[in-house]
Formats: structure tokens, sequence, C-alpha cells
């Protein structure tokens, strides 16, 4: 790393102690930032580091409800509003045990690029709350989610703060989210949560948004080396939102989806998956892939393990940080992987990612690859403001010049910088330099 930045980013794991996966993508993307100091000195004169890595604002609060059994339960919410150099906060809020500051922050801190990297009006932000949804009923969950909007309505709003869905948060959550929004604060006020039903303002193409926009992204990448989806074996890890509409997009382009995973084990269904049984199973049953195994045959589940033990030409971590490590990828080059497009945040290992870029493996970072989904709900912002509601073919064709326009500009920064193919330098380059460019232009704050 350049020792100009080094001193930085040093500075903020200091103040920042115990938060690894914030000083994790810190250390990613000022890793490819050196070069673009040497061309705007500016960016070290306006401390554009500095204030990039401080959020502008941190709400963590209580969020008191009580279970079916008439028990107390307390969790802890969080937003963080990281920068709104280019639009409102725009960002998922996440309900999973495993979320703490650290986590949101590092989600928000790669929302900032990522965001910018779509070329919609939109800034970053992230939030979500300890809370663990599994095993809960619809009871339950409506209670949380009220208690928690009882807090968070006061620092959200169209212009200000956009929260959507993330792991834990779908159209049910942002269903009971902006039920309790709108009575609290007697404003049918669209724009102020996307992820929305179809019937009160939801996009059509928003649920297929992330998955099917990482296939498009990765399409795009192979068709560099004169390839395709058509004939690929693919992996994909996870198995909600995203994964699924991974899986349905790449087996419309002509792959075979060989494996998908859950927290619990992995199925491995070398026919190719079938997306309706697996819809059915995990959207409408809300139960786990195990039960995929005995609906069909030729099927064997693997409690336990890691999905990635399974070959692939293509592999799509669609499920959560951290869940490709550096042994998993140098297995995966082994065996004749020729390309990776991340569909979650952060899901490969900097281990992991050093071995595919070393192997000239594709590989398309989540800030670039996953882009879709947050991208569809700037369009959903859009149509909510000119209270319009668009068809699916012309919404999917928005998102597939989005995607499309995605990977030119990182392919072309990646280019103008000296490193042909580097999509991780691409992305993060030309994320930053349109945030760091709006925060000049505005000034000290
Ligand atoms: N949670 C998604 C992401 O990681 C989508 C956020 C949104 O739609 O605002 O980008």
């Amino acid at each position: 790393m350049d020792a100009r930045l080094e001193a930085i980013r040093d500075t903020v794991l200091a103040r920042n102690p115990g938060e690894g996966e914030f000083h994790q993508t810190v250390t990613e993307v000022f890793d490819s930032l050196g070069p673009v100091h040497d061309r705007h000195p500016e960016f070290l004169e306006g401390a554009v580091l500095e204030r990039l890595c401080e959020p502008e604002r941190q709400i963590i609060f209580r969020v008191p409800w009580t279970d079916d059994a008439g028990g107390f339960q307390i969790n802890r919410g969080f937003r963080v509003e990281f920068n709104s150099a280019l639009g409102p906060y725009k960002g998922g809020l996440r309900f999973h045990p495993s979320v703490n500051l650290g986590i949101i922050k590092f989600l928000g801190f790669e929302q900032i690029f990522k965001n910018a990297l779509t070329g919609m009006p939109i800034g970053g932000g992230k939030g979500g709350s300890d809370f663990d949804p599994r095993g809960r009923s619809d009871a339950e969950i409506m209670r949380f989610c009220q208690s928690f909007m009882t807090e968070l309505y006061r620092h959200i709003g169209e212009y200000t703060d956009v929260p959507a869905g993330d792991i834990g948060v779908g159209g049910r959550e942002i269903g009971y989210l902006f039920g309790q929004y709108k009575r609290i604060t007697n404003r049918y006020e669209s724009g102020v949560l996307t992820g929305k039903g179809i019937s009160w303002g939801g996009s059509l193409v928003r649920p297929e948004a992330t998955g099917y926009g990482t296939v498009i992204f990765t399409e795009e990448m192979l068709k560099t080396r004169g390839q395709s989806f058509e004939g690929q074996r693919v992996v994909v890890s996870g198995s909600g939102n995203v994964a699924i509409n991974a899986i349905a997009k790449a087996q419309a382009l002509g792959a075979t989806v060989v494996a998908c995973s859950d927290s619990s084990g992995y199925i491995v269904d070398e026919a190719g998956i079938d997306v309706d049984l697996l819809r059915q199973i995990k959207e409408i049953e809300r139960g786990r892939l195990k039960d995929y195994e005995a609906r069909r045959s030729a099927v064997s589940y693997v409690e336990g393990g890691s999905v990635w033990d399974i070959d692939a030409t293509v592999a799509l971590p669609c499920a959560t940080q951290n869940e490709l490590d550096g042994d998993a990828a140098a297995r995966l080059v082994r065996n004749g992987l020729l390309a990776v497009g991340e569909g979650a945040n952060m899901p490969s290992t900097r281990d992991a990612v050093a071995v595919f870029q070393q192997a000239g493996i594709l590989f398309g970072p989540g800030k670039a690859a996953n882009a879709g989904g947050v991208a569809t709900s700037a369009l959903e912002m859009q149509q909510n403001a000119s209270r319009d509601s668009w068809s699916f073919a012309h919404t999917e064709e928005r998102l597939t010049e989005i995607m499309v326009g995605i990977h030119e500009r990182c392919s072309a920064t990646a280019d103008e910088y000296g490193d042909p193919g580097n999509y991780v330098l691409g992305a993060n380059i030309s994320g930053f330099v349109k945030v760091a460019d709006a925060m000049l232009a505005q000034g000290l704050i």
C-alpha cells in the first residue's frame, strides 16, 4: 500500500478497534487508491480519505419487543449514515445475530462505492439489528419491525435516508416497516423505503435484481474472453433471494447450476437446480435446503462442509461475508475455474481474492457485481418520485444497461490505470473518484 495512504489507514484502524470487517474493507479499498492520489493531490489536501472513513452519523438504539410467550426481548438496532455526497443515504437493513457495529460499518463503507458505480444519485448507508428472525412467527417479526421503526422513523425520509432489505429483511419485513412509518408520520411517503410490494409503490424486477445483476455482470466479464454462461458448470453459495435469482438467470443463459447451500449444508443436483422447487421450499414454506433432497431424485444433501468443495467453471458466492477463503479459492482454481461473480458483500477473503487474481481468473467484486439490487432500488425511487410504475421488460432493460455500464466503467478504469482486467482496482477507483470529486465540490463538511 502507498505509504501516505497506509498512515491514514492505520489511524482509521486504531480509532475503530475490534471492527475486523470494517478494517478489511478499508484496507482493500485503500490498496487500490495509491495511483489516484498521484494524479489528484487535491484529494489528500482535502482530507477526503479521513472524511470518507468517518460516517456522517451513526445511530445505535434499543429495540424492545414481546415474543409470543409474552416474554420481553431486547435487541440492538443500527443505522450508519455513511456518506451523502451523491444523494440520500441508501442501503439495506440486515437482521442477523452476527450483526454488530463493525459489520454495519463494513457494509455501509462498501455501499458508498457500490452506489457511486451505479451512476444513480444515491449516497451510502446501512443498518440492521442482531435480531435473529429464524424460527420467529409472523406476529413476532411484525412486532419487532414495528419497534425497530418506532426509533428509526425520525432518522429517515425520501430526501434523507432510504433503507431497503438485506439478509433477513425481505418483502414481509419491508411491509411491516413501511406500515409503521406511515402510521407514526401520517405520510404516505413511498420513497422512504425500497423493496416494497407491487401494489403499494414497489418496482417490478427489484426482487430479482441483485441475482440477475450478478449474472449479467459476470456474463460481461466472460465475454471479454470470448465466453458466456452457455454450457458453464456453476456453483452458487446461499439459497436466499440473491442466490435463487442468480441460479434462475444463469440457467436461463444456458448454464447448469449444480449446487447451492444454506447455513446447515449444501445440495448437489447434477441435472441443474430446480428453481421452482427451491423457491417453494425457501420463499413460500420458509424451510431448509435439506427438504429439497427428499423432493427430487438424484440429489445429495451434504450436512456441514463447504459448497466450494464442488468443482465449477463459474462460482457465484451469494451467501455472506468471508465465506470463501484462500484454500477454497486455490482448490477451485486447480479444478478449472474461469470466473467469480460476487453476489454477496465481500464473500471472498483477502487471501481468496489474491489467489483468483494471481491465477488470472475473472473476478467481479461485490461492489460492482451485486450493485443491481441497489440500482433497481434507485429505479424504484424514480418511479415513486414520478408516481409511475414501469413494466417488467422496461425495468429489466434499465437494470441490464446499468450492469453493462458498471462493467464498462470498471474495465475502462482498470485500463486507464495500467492494470487491464483488474475489476477490483477498476471498481474501487471509479467509485472513489466520483465520490471524492463531489465531496470536494461541497466543501469541508
Ligand atoms: N442490501 C442490498 C445491497 O447490499 C441492497 C440495498 C438497497 O437496495 O438499498 O446493496
